[in-house]
């Protein structure tokens, strides 16, 4: 389908970009959905299409390359394996080189419908339009719950405003995407980086659908690392707290040791004490490990870093394609 309008030429070009891991269910309603938002269209607005498949394993990449050729506008990058969303993410940043991005989620929980929208308050000035979840059709309580936990805590110890139920749905101006561009951490955890970049942004509330199609891609183990990246890259606060445990609980063995030491020399050795000592030694060995663990996931993010390995490698992206063509 063309659409093309030559009032358009003039416009502002904004890059859709979209990770796709095992989508093949959802893709073709993504892409109808997705045409029709570049042919509806009446803002002075170029739409182009970005799909970073993250490895996947069904039909996604056929799909994907069967949509591109026949479309201009659209370009995909497939990744040689799974490298995670937030990679894949980074792959499509690395990559743009519109006036905009906004990120989508391939099975439409964004609702493309709503960029346009997130487009009105981009020509207004701002620079980083971010959508924020006022529901969650199809999520469990227990998901939504621990979320809003986790945030809290984050804000809690970090010390840049983060926003609140917002996931990756967003509009970037340029300006950010140079500025996430810059970042190239190994660890990432995009919503640290999208508050810590700053800009001038607004919030924009929408209501997260359910997905079209297929399962979450998301397990509790992938969430609880992503939860601990977003910890350990916003804040070194878990190391300082570390420290004040310690701090405190060496005041408090000190203060004890000198009570002990007057009472043995005023009433005697008291041998009897198992329940007393067993509790002591078995909490400050769980401090250890515990202090331990949090400087080990330190170490571990800082010897990934140290081994500079890229974030994601490319297999295939649709300019070879275009030249084979
Ligand atoms: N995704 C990805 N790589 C992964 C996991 C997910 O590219 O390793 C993509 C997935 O295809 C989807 C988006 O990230 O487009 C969000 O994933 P999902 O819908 O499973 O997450 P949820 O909405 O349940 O948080
Ligand atoms: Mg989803």
């Amino acid at each position: 389908m063309s659409c093309d309008n030559p009032m358009r030429r003039s416009a502002r070009t904004l890059t859709v970009l979209v990770p796709c891991w095992n989508e093949g269910d959802v893709l073709p309603t993504l892409f109808a959905r997705l045409e029709a938002l570049r042919c509806n269209e009446t803002r002075p607005i170029t739409y182009a299409f970005l799909f970073v498949d993250d490895g996947s394993k069904d039909s996604s990449q056929s799909l994907i390359r069967e949509y591109v050729q026949t479309r201009p506008y659209a370009h995909y990058i497939f990744l040689s394996r799974n490298f995670g969303k937030e990679q894949a993410m980074f792959a499509g940043i690395e990559h743009v080189d519109t006036d905009g991005m906004v990120i989508i989620d391939a099975d439409l929980q964004d609702p493309p419908e709503r960029i346009g929208q997130m487009a009105d308050l981009w020509m207004q000035g701002y620079e980083d339009v971010y959508a924020r979840r006022r529901t969650r059709q199809g999520e469990h309580w227990f998901k939504t719950a621990t979320s809003h936990a986790y945030y809290a805590l984050l804000q809690a110890v970090s010390n840049v405003e983060i926003q609140k139920d917002t996931g990756d749905f967003r509009l970037l101006d340029r300006k950010c995407v140079q500025a996430l561009q810059r970042l190239g951490e190994s660890e990432r955890n995009s919503k640290a980086l999208f508050s810590w970049i700053g800009f001038r942004k607004i919030e924009f509330v929408y209501d997260r659908d359910e997905r079209v199609a297929g399962r979450t891609k998301w397990s509790f183990g992938k969430l609880v690392r992503l939860a601990l990246d977003g910890i350990t890259s916003f804040t070194t606060m878990p190391l300082r707290a570390a420290t004040w445990l310690g701090g405190v609980i060496s005041l408090i063995s000190i203060a004890y040791a000198l009570v002990i030491t007057v009472r043995t020399l005023t009433t005697g050795i008291d041998v009897p004490g198992y329940a007393s000592t067993m509790v002591v030694v078995l909490m400050l060995g769980g401090m250890q490990l515990l202090s331990l663990g949090v400087l080990g996931e330190y170490i571990a993010r800082i010897f990934n870093q140290t081994k500079g390995r890229p974030n994601y490698l490319i297999e295939e992206d649709d300019s070879e394609m275009r030249r084979a063509a």
